[in-house]
């Protein structure tokens, strides 16, 4: 998606160890005119797929979850991240490694907000080697709901995330594939 390659190539930097920061747009501050571009396009991409919920995990992934929801007229459930301990059994978990912090939560859905039969849309900001998606994935699967498909806003195409989901038959759709970046340049997977 063009709009936001270039958004990304005028507001992103690169911090080592492959983070690309968006902060002043995505992350931290919000360009809700560029989220609600990012919410129509996800409803365009998978519009034909009877979303009944979004799913996301806190807290970055809201924001363009909440944008696309009000396209599909479907409630937005963010999963929580919390630790196992305090987890109840009214919830259904998935264990995720954090590539920003390098350690591990859980994150956990209450059984109320996900239902068996449920078309689920998983939605986020980055993909980076698939973690936080796999488990939401794990969560709608336990759920008995069928998972339709993954919305990514930045995929990092040069880490497994977006490899390992479609190898998986999982229908993924990144709006930008960053397939290098460096201090001074980012570059693009043209699109398919
Ligand atoms: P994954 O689980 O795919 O390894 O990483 C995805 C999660 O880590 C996203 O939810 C996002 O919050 C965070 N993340 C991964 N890479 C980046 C990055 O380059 N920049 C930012 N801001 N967040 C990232």
């Amino acid at each position: 998606m063009k709009l936001l390659e270039e958004k990304i190539l005028s507001c992103g930097t690169v911090l080592s160890g492959n983070i690309l920061k968006v902060d002043s747009f995505l992350n931290h501050q919000l360009d809700v005119e560029l989220l609600n571009e990012l919410g129509k396009e996800f409803y365009r991409l998978f519009e034909s797929d009877k979303i009944t919920r979004i799913l996301t995990v806190e807290a970055s992934g809201i924001a363009i979850a909440c944008f696309a929801a009000q396209y599909f007229h479907v409630p937005v459930v963010f999963a929580k991240k919390g630790h196992h301990k305090n987890v109840g059994t009214d919830c259904y978990t998935a264990e995720v490694f954090s590539f920003t912090k390098g350690t591990s939560y859980t994150v956990f859905v209450s059984k109320k907000y996900l239902n068996e039969g449920d078309n689920v849309l998983i939605i986020d900001d980055f993909l980076a080697n698939g973690q936080a998606a796999l488990g939401l994935k794990k969560i709608v699967e336990d759920a008995g709901a069928n998972l339709k498909g993954v919305g990514i806003a930045i995929e990092k195409g040069f880490q497994d995330g977006g490899k390992n989901l479609r190898e998986l038959g999982v229908k993924l759709k990144s709006l930008a594939i960053v397939d290098s970046m460096t201090d001074d340049s980012i570059m693009f997977r043209e699109d398919d």
